[in-house]
C-alpha cells in the first residue's frame, strides 16, 4: 500500500490536522503523526488512511483514480462564466476615508468613458469566448452614469445567454431612473454598511444627516427588490472597530441573512488615511471574537446570520469544484475573461491591479479596449497565481483550500517574492482555515446549530470529520 504525501498542522497542542494533496484532511493525535512521520503505521492506521482515500495499491485502481479525480476537480477553474468589473467613471459624490480606489471629485472632467470607449469596452465583450457573464460596476459612484449601465446591459442580454449585473453603490442618491434600473431580476446591489449609524458617518462621510440619506435609500432598494438582491459589507477599522453584537443588529435590522466582513483594504486612497492598514495585526483576534459573538447570537435568537467568507472557507474545505469567489482560487492565472476595465480603458487582472496603478505603484495593465490583451504581460503574471509550488504552501495542509494573492504582497511589501508565512494573506488564511477546523471538529451545539445551516444540512454528519485511530 502506498500513503499519498500528508501536510500536518497543529490546532492545539493535542490535536493535529492533516490533509493529502487532494484536500482530504482528517484529525489526529500526537501519537499518529509520529508513527506516520517514523514510517511506524500500525495495521489500523493502515486501514483508516486506506478508507478515507489518502492510500492506494496501484496505479489505477479505484482509490488511485478517485484521488486523482478529487485533485483535478480541486484544480479545475472556470465553467464558462466571465466575470468582468467596470469603470465606467471613477467620479464620486462621496469621499470616504478607507476608499480603496483614489476616486476622482464629483464635477472633475476626464474620469467617465467616452462613446468611442463604450464601443470598444462592448466589443471586448462580444470577443469573450464564453455565453455566461457576471459584470460587476464599479467606480467611482456608477449610477452617476445610468446612461452607461442601460447601454452596457442593453448589449449584454442581447449578446449572452445569461447574465448578471452587480451595481457597487454608495446608495447615496437614487431617482426614478435608477430605481426602474433595478427592478429587473438580473440586477443586484452591493452597497457598504459599516454597522451602526455612528460607525458608518464615522468611516464614511463623517455627516449624520448623509447618513440618514443613505440608510433611507438602503430601506427604499430593499423594500423594491427585497435583501436577497443587495449584499451589503461591512468595512472594518481596527483602530475603532464596532462591537460584534452591534454590527449584527444593524445587519438583522436590515433583513440581512449574511455579511462579508473585511478589513479596511491597504489599497488606494486608504492608504493614507489608514496606514496600519497595512499588517493589521488585531484583525484575526477581532475575527474570530466577531464569529464566537455570531455564533452565540444565532443559538440564541434561532435566527441564522451567516459569515461569507467563512461559509465560503468551509464550503471550500468540504468539497472541490466551490471557485466561484475570485478572492480565493487557485490556480488564479490573469486571462481576459476575468479582468477589469478602467475608466480610461486600461484593463487589469483584479480590482486591487488597478488600485496599485492608481497610486503609481507600478502598472499592472494587462492590455486595453483599443489594442487588446498583452499576452506577454499576461505570461509573466502567471507564476505568481498559483500555490502549489510556493516553499510555504507544500507544507500546509489548507493549501488545497486556499489561493494567492500576489497583487496584495505588491501592494503591502512592494515585491511578491515575501515568504508566505510573512504575508498578511497568508496569516489571514492561517487563522481562517485554522478556525473552519476547530469549529468542524467542535462538539459545541451551538456552533453545530450555526455550521449545519450555512452548508444547507439537518446536522453535521460524522464523515465530515474523520479522526484518526
Ligand atoms: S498561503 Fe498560507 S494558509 Fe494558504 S496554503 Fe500557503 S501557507 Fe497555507
Amino acid at each position: 500500500m502506498q500513503v499519498w504525501p500528508l501536510r500536518f498542522r497543529d490546532l492545539d497542542d493535542r490535536r493535529t490536522i492533516l490533509a493529502d494533496d487532494s484536500g482530504a484532511y482528517f484529525l489526529a493525535d500526537s501519537g499518529f503523526v509520529k508513527r506516520y512521520a517514523r514510517d511506524l503505521l500500525t495495521p489500523s492506521d493502515k486501514e483508516f488512511l486506506r478508507d478515507k482515500g489518502h492510500a492506494f495499491e496501484g496505479e489505477g485502481d479505484l482509490a488511485h483514480t478517485g484521488f486523482l479525480t478529487r485533485w483535478s476537480r480541486r484544480h479545475h477553474v472556470g465553467d464558462g462564466t466571465a466575470y468582468v468589473i467596470l469603470i465606467p467613471t471613477l467620479r464620486c459624490d462621496l469621499k470616504c476615508s478607507y476608499c480603496q480606489v483614489s476616486r476622482a471629485p464629483l464635477a472633475a472632467q476626464g474620469f467617465d468613458w467616452d462613446e468611442e470607449t463604450l464601443q470598444k469596452v462592448l466589443g471586448f465583450l462580444d470577443g469573450l469566448p464564453v455565453e455566461e457573464i457576471q459584470i460587476e460596476f464599479q467606480g467611482g459612484e456608477p449610477f452617476l452614469r445610468l446612461d452607461l449601465l442601460q447601454a452596457v446591459a442593453a448589449f449584454a442580454r442581447r449578446r449572452f445567454r445569461s447574465v448578471r449585473f452587480v451595481v457597487c453603490s454608495n446608495l447615496q442618491s437614487l431617482n426614478e431612473d435608477i430605481l426602474a434600473f433595478l427592478e429587473s431580476g438580473d440586477v443586484l446591489i452591493s452597497t457598504s454598511l459599516d454597522g451602526p449609524h455612528q460607525v458608518h458617518t464615522r468611516n464614511r462621510t463623517a455627516d449624520s444627516a448623509l447618513t440618514e440619506a443613505f440608510l433611507g435609500n438602503l430601506e427604499r432598494v430593499i423594500g423594491l427588490i427585497g435583501p436577497g438582491r443587495i449584499s451589503a459589507l461591512p468595512t472594518i477599522d481596527m483602530k475603532d472597530p464596532p462591537e460584534p453584537e452591534e454590527l449584527i443588529a444593524a445587519y438583522e435590522g436590515f433583513g440581512f441573512a449574511s455579511l462579508y466582513l473585511r478589513p479596511v483594504n491597504y489599497q488606494g486612497f486608504a492608504r493614507k488615511s489608514h496606514p496600519t492598514a497595512r499588517t493589521s495585526a488585531t484583525w484575526n483576534a477581532y475575527y474570530r471574537d466577531f464569529i464566537e459573538a455570531l455564533i452565540a447570537r444565532n443559538a440564541r435568537t434561532g435566527r441564522v446570520m451567516e459569515e461569507f467568507y467563512l461559509a465560503h472557507c468551509l464550503r471550500r474545505i468540504l468539497a472541490p469544484g466551490m471557485e466561484s469567489h475570485t478572492d480565493l482560487r487557485n490556480p488564479n492565472i490573469p486571462t481576459g475573461k476575468n479582468a477589469v476595465i478602467d475608466f480610461d480603458g486600461q484593463i487589469y487582472p483584479s480590482d486591487e491591479a488597478r488600485m496599485l496603478a492608481r497610486v503609481r505603484q507600478v502598472d499592472l495593465a494587462i492590455g486595453n479596449v483599443v489594442d487588446g490583451l498583452d499576452q506577454e504581460k499576461l505570461a509573466l503574471l502567471a507564476p505568481g497565481h498559483i500555490n502549489n509550488f510556493d516553499p510555504d504552501c507544500i507544507h500546509c495542509p489548507y493549501q488545497p483550500f486556499c489561493g494567492t494573492d500576489p497583487i496584495d504582497d505588491l501592494s503591502r511589501s512592494g515585491r511578491i517574492d515575501v515568504p508566505s508565512r510573512e504575508s498578511w494573506f497568508c496569516q489571514r488564511h492561517l487563522a481562517i482555515f485554522d478556525l473552519a477546523m476547530e469549529l468542524l471538529y467542535s462538539a459545541d451545539p451551538e456552533v453545530e446549530f450555526t455550521l449545519s445551516r450555512w452548508l444547507g444540512l439537518e446536522s453535521l454528519p460524522q464523515s465530515l470529520r474523520p479522526v484518526a485511530p
